[in-house]
């Protein structure tokens, strides 16, 4: 299938590791021009310099923190105009709500609801302009199940999931499209951390714990970030302008619901 996308300019957010990177890679192998960022320089050139050789698209790098005005600002510096926006950034610490101060729930809130509120603000009416847009938000499996170490998490972005879900009502007549992407476990960085959270007050060993993570997951492992991207780059293809406010839940069938 072709996504006929290739000649769109891309705004990927936290994109120089994990699932950020998989959706820059894979919107650049069907020919789109990515604009990544990233807080780490060395990281984020590497990735730039990885998708530039493998796809030859054009591949902008702005180092900067997405949950702060100035980050958003350099980053729409460098694409004004992006006919897709993937929305990303770190996700909140694991923790028990009882120790988690009002600063971590702004904290949290800021980076995984105001933050991609505030890029959608400033992308979507040049994309209702021009007829085409496609804005992915990468959430959480949390949104639709909570995960008991990642109160943060399942707070936070169904604030976000609640906003999407009024505007993307809003959008779609002139073929802007807003939908979520659900990650359940991935095997990156963000994973990893969680795991040695879980070993740790389990007491038990990374490995073990990495172990029962993935045989309890009906696919019997973890996702891997080019299955991620790849659903991406479809959610941001020219055949789902008929698809909005939806919640695409990649999880390996985890969450056990009949819909
Ligand atoms: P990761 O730690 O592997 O990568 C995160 C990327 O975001 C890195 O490139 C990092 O440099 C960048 N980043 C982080 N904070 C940033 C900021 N403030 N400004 C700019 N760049 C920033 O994480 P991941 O696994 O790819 O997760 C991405 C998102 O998906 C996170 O919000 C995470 O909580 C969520 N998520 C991940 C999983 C999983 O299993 N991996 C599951 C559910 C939800």
């Amino acid at each position: 299938m072709k996504l006929g996308i290739a000649g769109k300019a891309a705004i990927v957010c936290a994109a120089s590791k994990g699932l950020g990177k998989g959706c820059a890679l894979a919107l650049a192998q069907e020919g789109v021009a990515v604009t990544i960022s990233a807080r780490g320089e060395e990281a984020l050139a590497a990735t730039a310099e990885e998708i530039r050789s493998e796809t030859g698209v054009t591949v902008r790098a702005v180092v900067c923190d997405v949950t702060t005005s100035l980050g958003r600002s350099e980053i729409l510096a460098a694409c004004p105009q992006p006919d897709i926006l993937i929305n990303n950034a770190g996700g909140p610490p694991a923790g028990d709500f009882r120790d988690f101060t009002m600063e971590d729930w702004q904290r949290a809130v800021n980076a995984n609801m105001l933050s991609p509120i505030e890029m959608i603000k400033a992308t979507v009416d040049g994309m209702l302009e021009r007829g085409f847009g496609r804005i992915v938000n990468i959430t959480s499996s949390s949104v639709r199940s909570p995960i008991d170490e990642l109160c943060l998490s399942n707070g936070a972005r169904c604030g976000l999931t609640g906003f999407v879900a009024g505007l993307s009502r809003k959008t779609i007549r002139r073929n802007v499209t807003i939908n979520n992407l659900l990650p359940g476990p991935f095997d990156t960085d963000r994973l990893r951390g969680n795991i040695a959270h879980r070993a740790e007050a389990a007491g038990k060993e990374i490995a073990e714990m990495r172990e029962i993570s993935a045989a309890n997951n009906p696919a019997g492992r973890f996702g891997t970030v080019e299955e991620f991207g790849a659903t991406c780059a479809f959610m941001c293809s020219v055949h789902t302008g008929y698809m909005t406010g939806q919640q695409i839940m990649m999880d390996g069938g985890a969450f056990s619901g009949t819909m």
